[in-house]
């Protein structure tokens, strides 16, 4: 027994308090992250996101009943097929809840309850839609980034303690070191390399890393690209139409991805980094 009975109760009572916010997070990010497929589906489609209001099956048209619609359980119940015309449902649905609820429950472990946590939870938001549309797509939707991109920089000093200047700077910084490489890459190479959408995206992911970690988020990003699309890049060689350097791969989604590990273990890597180098 602890000398302290009140302390040990405190202390027990601060455990629950932490284990609940990080349930009630991950179950936010579920259901956030079926929000998210609509998002993404009508992103993809043109539809309007608020008419109709509700969820109906891409295929048939069959509308989903609440317990159709419940994140990933559904999928699972229903065997990854429409109750209505047996199609299957594209395997991005489950996806996309899981990692939203992943990332929230991360975000809840790295802040703990308070603005810092519900600003990147919005944003990591923006950016799984915006990888999911250019996945499927390889086109990522101008305003969103644009509009993105200014609330980003506002919300960078307000509540992510990242200065104005900073992020401003890294914003600049990384949509300029894209341009130029863009411009650089179709110059010497005499096709496109780097897609526009990618360096507007910089514009968004800056102000929510800051200076400091645009090296980590490019660095990683590029990793991310390769390890992912490794099997593809040794498969093709030969003939220079089917070169794997001309096979389009999409960016964006790994910058997201890249941008999302840059707030949760950005200051560890580049803790990490400054002590071997020393
Ligand atoms: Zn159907």
């Amino acid at each position: 027994m602890p000398e302290n009975p009140g302390a040990f109760n405190s202390k027990a009572a601060r455990m629950d308090e932490t284990l609940v916010f990080r349930i009630l997070a991950t179950v936010l990010g579920l259901v956030l992250g079926s929000f998210y497929n609509v998002c993404i589906h009508r992103g993809l489609t043109g539809e309007s996101i608020a008419n109709p209001p509700r969820s109906k099956c891409p295929k048939c048209g069959h509308f989903l009943a609440w317990w159709e619609n419940v994140p990933l359980l559904s999928w699972l119940a229903l065997r990854g097929r429409c109750r209505s015309c047996r199609q299957p449902i594209s395997a991005r649905y489950p996806l996309v809840e899981a990692l939203s609820g992943a990332v929230a429950l991360a975000l809840a472990v790295k802040f703990g309850p308070g603005m810092k946590f519900a600003v990147y939870l919005a944003f990591s938001g923006l950016l799984t839609v915006l990888a999911f549309i250019d996945l499927a797509s390889f086109m990522l939707p101008l305003w969103p980034m644009i509009i993105g991109a200014a609330l980003a920089a506002a919300c960078a000093p307000l509540f992510l303690d990242i200065a104005l200047m900073d992020a401003l700077l890294a914003a600049g910084l990384g949509a300029g070191t894209f341009w130029l490489v863009r411009w650089a890459y179709r110059r010497l190479r005499g096709f496109e390399g780097l897609g526009e959408g990618d360096v507007w995206l910089m514009l968004l992911l800056g102000p929510l890393t800051g200076v400091r970690h645009l090296p980590f988020l490019i660095l990683a990003s590029g990793l991310l690209l390769i390890a992912f699309n490794l099997p593809m890049l040794l498969r093709t060689r030969g003939d220079d139409e089917a070169h794997p350097m001309r096979t389009p791969i999409p960016y964006g989604p790994f910058l997201c991805l890249a941008a999302v590990l840059a707030v949760l273990v950005g200051d560890e890597v580049l803790g990490w980094y400054l002590g071997v180098m020393r």
